[in-house]
């Protein structure tokens, strides 16, 4: 019996029989590249995924991008007059947003064990400090002092609710992340009064939620938790950072978020403010969301071989560059992502196979028991929904076979 594959996101097109992204076949693009395994990412699906979201979302809200679901510079460089703000987490993704020329005020640093020298670069570029925990607020301030500068400040709130449903929890109970919220408004108090600029608030509460009832859930209750943090800290809100947690399918069954849905609960929320948060500056914060289903995985087929009846296509690819498709990335049962032959992208699929990678590891499997057209070696093998958290969440170092090659077109 095979065993499904995951949902192919729409946009995807086939030409002279083979996969396309951007208009270019994935044999040109590969050739281009020079080499497999290679990341596609494809410009339209992020142009059409930021569309619909305008559409959706209330003026209101903006959206920033975390760039760690994908920070290959030429993708930011395409979100950036997309986007209205940019989410780091680490000194060296500062380092690069700056490469890039990003503008230092548009961009918010959030993430636990802030180093010193850290904290020093944020501050001095002017970025906006996301402060996990008391620790972190008073090294901050502490250092900018040394500095002269006046440090931009929001702080993280650990809230005592989580995104449901949601793949990665990151609020409820005791967390590394955030300061508890009952202790945040001293916290703020002590912020202000020591003459940062007050950046406001951010509450993150998941990851990967696909229902549109947990999200609108949800954020009436960052908006509820913001409003009294804020009333207790005695001064209106000067920007709220929402999170987000906006999911993709990438299993079967998985059914796509309802953005209208989500859009229109939002816009209510946010037409009816409470007079605390009426001037707040309001923003979700997106990583797989807008660029996940716009990356598709490209490895060649390197031997087809049948071990006791089993058919496996071995790939030159693998969990070392795309750790998701493996089930080892925040999954409990092992399903299987969207994968496709590339090559032979509208062949009739008849043969039952396992496609796998070429790490010396049974973990490393990017299809079980998939029904695919009949693949030989040197035909192309294509994973979906690898525009996230592949390239730089994946083991690229195990083995030794190095990264995979990303384009953008
Ligand atoms: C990782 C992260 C995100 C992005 O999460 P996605 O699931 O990719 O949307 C947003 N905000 C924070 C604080 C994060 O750590």
């Amino acid at each position: 019996m095979s065993k499904p594959l995951g949902p192919i996101p729409p946009g995807y097109e086939t030409l002279e029989g083979e996969l396309a992204v951007g208009g270019k076949r994935a044999s040109a693009l590969v050739t281009e590249a020079g080499r497999t395994p290679l990341f596609v990412y494809s410009r339209s699906h992020i142009d059409q995924r930021m569309t619909d979201l305008r559409a959706a979302l209330p003026q209101r809200i903006g959206v920033n991008y975390a760039i760690k679901a994908n920070p290959h510079p030429d993708v930011i460089r395409h979100l950036e007059p997309l986007v209205d703000g940019f989410d780091i987490a680490s000194a060296g993704e500062l380092e690069l947003a700056l490469s890039i020329g990003l503008d230092p005020s548009r961009i918010s640093f959030a993430g636990p064990g802030k180093r010193d020298d850290e904290l020093e670069s944020a501050i001095a570029a002017g970025v906006t400090l996301n402060c996990e925990s008391e620790g972190e607020a008073d090294r901050a301030l502490t250092i900018a002092q040394r500095l002269g500068r006046t440090p931009r400040i929001a702080i993280r709130v650990n809230p005592d609710f989580e995104l449901r449903g949601s793949g990665m929890k990151m609020g409820g109970g005791a967390k590394p992340f955030g300061v508890d919220a009952a202790r945040v408004p001293d916290l703020a108090r002590r912020v202000i009064a020591e003459g940062a600029a007050w950046r406001g608030l951010h509450i993150f509460t998941g990851s990967q939620a696909l229902s549109s009832h947990d999200i609108i859930e949800t954020q009436g209750n960052v908006l509820k938790l913001a409003k009294e943090l804020s009333d207790a800290v005695g001064v209106p809100l000067p920007k709220l950072n929402m999170g987000g947690g906006f999911g993709i399918p990438y299993f079967p069954r998985d059914k796509a978020l309802d953005l209208p849905a989500v859009g229109a609960a939002l816009s209510e929320m946010v037409a009816d403010l409470p007079p605390v948060l009426a001037r707040a500056e309001l923003c979700l914060e997106l990583g797989r969301f807008l660029v996940g289903e716009a990356g598709v995985y490209l490895c060649r087929v390197v031997d087809r071989k049948v071990s006791y009846g089993v058919t496996y296509l071995v790939t030159d690819g693998g969990l070392h560059h795309q750790l998701a498709a493996s089930g080892n990335f925040g999954t409990v049962v092992r399903r299987n992502c969207p994968v496709a032959i590339a090559s032979r992208f509208d062949a009739p699929a008849d043969d039952e196979v396992n496609v796998v990678g070429c790490l010396c590891t049974p973990l490393d499997r990017l299809a079980d028991q998939a029904l695919l057209p009949r693949a030989e070696v040197g035909d192309l093998v294509a994973v979906f929904c690898a525009g996230a958290y592949g390239a730089t969440a994946s083991p690229s170092a195990f083995l030794g076979h190095g990264p995979a090659a990303e384009m953008l077109v």
